[in-house]
């Protein structure tokens, strides 16, 4: 049966593919304890469903291996067949049901507690995250126990045509980066907000998404046809012959639009009365860089360097660190790598760091260490609370500068003193690079990201002590009209256009011009098109994005006049009224 369901776009694009679920939710299920004598039909009920979710995997493993078909979908499903047969789980189910009398449905979910327990005590990460194929086996064999096993005849197309398409109760930034090894059509999620770090991901790995659906994880099973449609904010379910040729159709002609923009990558970023606006790249994991290199960036204005931290449960040491940036700074061939210091805590959570007393809390909000992460000891904070694992990573950093142009951005800083003591922590860390003989750029920039509105509104000692500013629009936001970022349940005020956001980022951008620090924007907002002219009329002249976002945005450029977006953006900072901003807003 086609149905639709609505959420918060947050990454462009149209997807068409299979549903693939993720769970980390308890299941739940009917608990009850059988009658002696109901103990062998209950035991013929689980083979019945055992055998059942066998052929659904023996169906799809056919499908899986046609040509075509993505590699990691026969993955998928030969690692769920071996783990239906695995003894330790249809054979021990079978025994609680005998043993102990547990239903069918109540002995599978006692086993895979059982199971994803043991999985978690595996060093390796890879083998560990594999927890995760044993709840979707299980939640097969539930599905047949309860008779809503999806008929395999119900599918409309073939297979081969179809992506991956994730959907999950919720993803944390780390989950999600290990996306991006894997071809992933699109992401659907119950949780989560426009720029939590799962969307921003969502956005750099250019694939449709929507986050806040609510009830996706429940009522999508997997399999299921999906279209995603991640301008909108709108998924289709089992969609009906006309609306998938449609969505095909406009499919095809996105990606077209995408191909004809290739062309602007070698154009110049420039308005029509002739100022130059520099377009750099937000890239979160090394590979980026190659990204940012084929969309044409003018340099890298932002490396998150925390999701290096991330999925592991060893830190990682100076060496391997410096290995990553100077990565990036040789691919980006003397173009500038504006590379930040650890950014971890709030929705950001390195488990490597978990048990060091930091506030580097976990993303399900509840087993971290304070009641409000985004409030707590995290960026700049945690480092400073941390100086040697903070030098660590500056020499590293240092260290990256001898291959190319290399500069330092300190996220979260709101006091004077943390700039002075940062500050003195690279003169410390530069001493002991010089005491062991390594190379570096004596004369690498500091800047700082102006992501707190204390910062924004107290600029001087920025403007006095640093190189370069550069605004977290993100950030700025959550904590000007205090509104997680995260959270679903408010993300409808999570609003950019806020008159006391955009008056925040104005005088940001005139008051570091004024000294000489033109600063840039890495936000989210730098990369929404219908945002660039708005910036532009601020001052901007500096705009870091994901690569994906980049020619989209330099399209806009080419059409600004920025002489004339001075005035009317000048006009509309007046209002308070958000209607009337978003009137003037449509004006420019
Ligand atoms: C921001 O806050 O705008 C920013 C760029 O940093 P992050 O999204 O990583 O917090
Ligand atoms: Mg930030």
């Amino acid at each position: 049966m086609t149905f639709a369901l609505h959420g918060m776009a947050v990454s462009a694009g149209i997807a068409i593919g299979r549903a693939h679920l993720v769970s980390h939710a308890m299941l739940e299920v009917s608990q009850y304890q059988l009658r002696e004598r109901d103990v062998v039909g209950e035991l013929i009920r689980f083979d019945k469903a055992v055998a059942l979710v066998a052929a659904e995997l023996d169906a799809l493993r056919t499908e899986a291996s046609a040509p075509g078909a993505p590699a990691e979908l026969s993955a998928f499903v030969d690692v769920h067949a071996m783990i239906l047969v695995d003894p330790s789980l249809s054979e021990a189910a079978r025994d609680l049901i005998r043993a102990r009398r547990c239903n069918a449905e109540w002995a599978m979910v006692q086993q895979m507690e059982v199971l994803v327990a043991q999985f978690d005590e595996f060093e390796d990460a890879y083998l560990r995250e594999r927890k995760q194929d044993v709840v979707q086996v299980v939640e097969r064999v539930l599905k047949a126990l309860t008779g809503k096993a999806r008929k395999l005849s119900r599918r409309k197309t073939a297979l081969v045509d179809d992506e991956l398409i994730v959907v999950a109760h919720d993803l944390s930034p780390a989950d999600t980066i290990q996306f991006k090894s894997l071809k992933i059509g699109g992401f659907i999620t119950d949780l989560g907000g426009s720029t939590s770090h799962t969307a921003i991901v969502a956005r750099s790995l250019a694939i449709p998404a929507i986050v806040g659906m609510q009830q996706a994880r429940r009522l999508i099973q997997d399999d299921d046809l999906l279209i995603v449609d991640g301008a909108r904010g709108v998924l289709i379910v089992d969609p009906d012959k006309r609306v998938l040729e449609e969505y095909r159709l406009r499919k095809t002609e996105l990606e077209l639009e995408r191909s004809k923009r290739k062309r602007l990558k070698t154009a110049r970023s420039e308005t029509l009365d002739g100022q130059l606006i520099e377009l750099y790249a937000n890239i979160e994991v090394p590979q980026d860089a190659e990204l940012a290199k084929e969309a044409g960036a003018d340099g890298i204005g932002l490396y998150r360097t925390e999701f290096l931290f991330m999925n592991r449960d060893e830190l990682p040491d100076e060496d391997e660190q410096f290995e990553a940036y100077r990565h990036v700074v040789k691919v980006m061939a003397g173009k500038p790598v504006t590379i930040r210091s650890l950014d971890i805590g709030a929705d950001k959570d390195a488990r490597a760091l978990r048990n060091r007393g930091s506030g580097s809390s976990s993303s399900d909000g509840g087993s971290g260490q304070t009641t409000n992460p985004a409030l707590g000891l995290r960026a700049i904070r945690f480092c400073l609370s941390e100086p040697q694992l903070f030098l660590r990573q500056l020499r590293a950093i240092l260290r990256a500068s001898h291959f190319g142009k290399t500069r330092l951005l300190i996220p979260m800083l709101a006091h004077a003193f943390e700039i002075e003591q940062t500050l003195s922590l690279v003169e410390l860390a530069k001493l002991q690079l010089r005491e062991s003989r390594h190379k570096f750029d004596e004369g690498m920039e500091v800047g700082g990201m102006i992501e707190i509105p204390a910062a924004a509104l107290a600029l001087s000692p920025f403007l006095r002590q640093l190189d370069f500013l550069s605004i977290g629009t993100n950030d700025l936001i959550q904590y000007t009209l205090a509104i997680d970022r995260t959270d679903r349940a408010v993300a409808h005020l999570y609003d950019p256009q806020h008159p006391a956001v955009l008056r925040l980022i104005a005088q940001t951008i005139q008051a570091g011009t004024r000294a000489g620090l033109p600063g840039a924007v890495c936000g989210e907002m730098a990369g929404d098109p219908k945002l660039t002219k708005l910036l532009i009329g601020m001052g901007l002249r500096q705009f870091s994005m994901h690569p994906a976002q980049l020619l989209e945005v330099k399209q806009q450029v080419m059409m600004a006049d920025a002489t004339q977006l001075a005035v009317r953006v000048a006009k509309l900072l007046k209002f308070d009224e958000a209607d009337k901003i978003s009137e003037q807003l449509d004006k420019l």
